[in-house]
């Protein structure tokens, strides 16, 4: 097996090359793209850099193993998936440090748990495969009326970097239960972990079922959403491109499924002035995925009577923070995915550092040189401002810079929360849980949290409002409306 060397570690590589029809494969042109591991900045593996060859082969094979696969009983689908989580689970440790090594998040703090989300996703949809079932209507013993599920045909799936293990198995185990094919492309900068699952459903699917390949945005991932014979598209990613890939399902009317990006609001009210308010506000900003994550808290609301305090302690927390080689268990927080990203975040921090009215309270540019300097590391960062309208505030950062701001009523307040054209997650922090509930209520987001910050749960509808996506995720209503349909068959008996 491919090793490859990391800080003080080895790392077992799974497949570099990509699944078609059930073969392991390069691209058509044999071009490829180098995976560097952002924590040292050195290459780890080349895998094929597809275009439009390589997709047409792709749902070629999806297509044509379609009608086998819907064929299978759902609790046959369902019991093939349990065998994967299996698998997957005796295997999560390899995925977790190949997910440390390509990402740059850390072991212990990110891509563990990520590796155990992964198996519990598929063991949690294969136990779902008998709810893939219908209805009959009460319209008399004459007439018989009943709906049945039917898979919706090939699902193209483009997933990103930041969590591309937990997405990529979010997309996979319910689009194959409910019976679809898939043909999925991972991400750029982080394609081996979502290529070593690929590796383990291959072991038990039949050819062609699950395809993945590898490959640029607006090369692969381009002509997997214009490709005429791709039945539904479910994306994730920046809500730029998921504006393109509706407008790719709205030339063919097909349905579409989107997860995008996020700028959350996290309310502290007057009472919460205390040390698991910050472990909350700091969990919801995700620092320990260097905030990499579509639905951190990034605008930080305090009531002003106690945000000089509060904030005292939050950029104390971020400041504790050990950063470093992502797999040292000692890691708290890792590095930043690319040079692009880096210095997309060195940038807002540089203008929030130059703004006449925000205070810098933690935190700055990373420093040029010693160890951190080896990798894209970024420094926690916490700006004090005025305002929700400066585009620090409003912008997604994807990086561990947050922004607070102090509040003194309820209508303000929710007022600059609801103030985006973002609506994934939201977060809201009182002893006063009445309190909580109705402002958690008015926020307009997909998912709120009280007195807590803490990542998805299977079984939770997840997604969001306005621009930040359009359907649900993560459980029995995603499988059910996001990768099946409903036909109703109507009999007369009458005769
Ligand atoms: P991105 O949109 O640039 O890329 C995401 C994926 O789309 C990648 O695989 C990429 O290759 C592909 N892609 C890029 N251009 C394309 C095109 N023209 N046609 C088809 N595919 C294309 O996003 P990113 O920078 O990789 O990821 C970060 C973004 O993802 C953030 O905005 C984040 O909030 C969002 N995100 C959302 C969720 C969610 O659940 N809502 C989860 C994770 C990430």
């Amino acid at each position: 097996m491919a090793q490859t060397s990391a800080a003080n570690e080895t790392v077992v590589l799974g497949p570099t090359r990509q699944l078609i029809g059930g073969q392991w494969v390069g691209a058509a042109d044999g071009r490829e793209l180098d995976v560097e591991c952002p924590a040292n900045k050195q290459v780890i593996a080349s895998v094929p850099r597809s275009g439009a060859e390589d997709v047409d082969r792709a749902v070629a094979a999806a297509a044509g193993a379609f009608d086998a696969w819907r064929r299978v009983s759902p609790t046959e689908r369902g019991r093939l998936l349990l065998k994967i989580a299996d698998e997957l689970e005796e295997r999560a440790e390899q995925l977790a440090r190949l997910g440390a090594h390509e990402t740059g998040n850390a072991l212990r703090t990110q891509t563990r748990p990520e590796a155990a989300f992964v198996h519990n996703t598929f063991r949690y949809f294969g136990g779902l495969a008998s709810e893939l079932k219908g209805e009959t209507l009460p319209l008399g013993d004459d007439l018989l009326s009943y709906t049945r599920r039917e898979p919706l045909g090939v699902v193209a799936a483009i997933v990103p970097w930041n969590a591309p293990v937990q997405l990529a198995s979010i997309k996979i185990a319910p689009a194959l239960c409910a019976g679809n094919t898939l043909v999925l492309k991972a991400a750029e900068d982080a394609p081996l972990g979502v290529l070593l699952i690929a590796e383990v459903c291959s072991k038990y699917l039949p050819e062609g079922v699950l395809n993945v390949i590898t490959g640029y945005g607006h090369e692969c991932g381009a002509a997997l959403a214009a490709h005429p014979r791709v039945d539904k598209l479910s994306f994730t990613g920046s809500t730029a491109v998921g504006k393109g890939i509706m407008a790719q399902a709205a030339q063919r009317i097909v349905p579409v499924s989107l997860e995008l990006g996020g700028k959350s609001p996290v309310i502290v009210c007057e009472d919460a002035d205390a040390d698991w308010v910050v472990d909350g506000i700091a969990s919801a900003m995700r620092f320990t995925r260097q905030s990499q994550s579509c639905t951190a808290g990034s605008r930080l609301f305090v009531h002003r009577k106690i945000a000089d305090s509060l904030l005292a302690k939050v950029a104390a927390k971020m400041a504790s923070y050990n950063i470093g080689d992502p797999l040292d268990e000692a890691t708290d927080m890792g590095s930043i995915i690319n040079n692009k990203q880096f210095t997309r975040v060195c940038d807002y921090v540089q203008e929030g550092m130059g703004h006449k009215d925000v205070q810098l309270l933690t935190g700055g540019l990373p420093e040029k040189d010693g160890p951190l300097s080896q990798g894209y590391f970024a420094t926690p960062t916490l700006f004090r401002s005025t305002s929700n309208d400066w585009r620090l505030a409003r912008e997604e950062i994807f990086g561990p810079v947050l922004v607070a701001i102090a509040w003194d009523d309820e209508a303000e307040v929710l007022q600059m929360a609801n103030d985006s054209h973002y609506g994934l997650a939201g977060y809201v922090f009182s002893h006063d849980t009445a309190r909580a509930i109705r402002l958690a209520q008015e926020i307009d987001s997909g998912w709120v949290q009280v007195n807590q910050g803490k990542g998805q749960i299977l079984g939770q509808p997840y997604g969001g409002f306005k621009e930040s996506g359009l359907g649900k995720e993560m459980a029995l209503h995603s499988m059910l409306e996001s990768f099946s349909r409903l036909k109703t068959i109507t009999v007369n008996l009458d005769i």
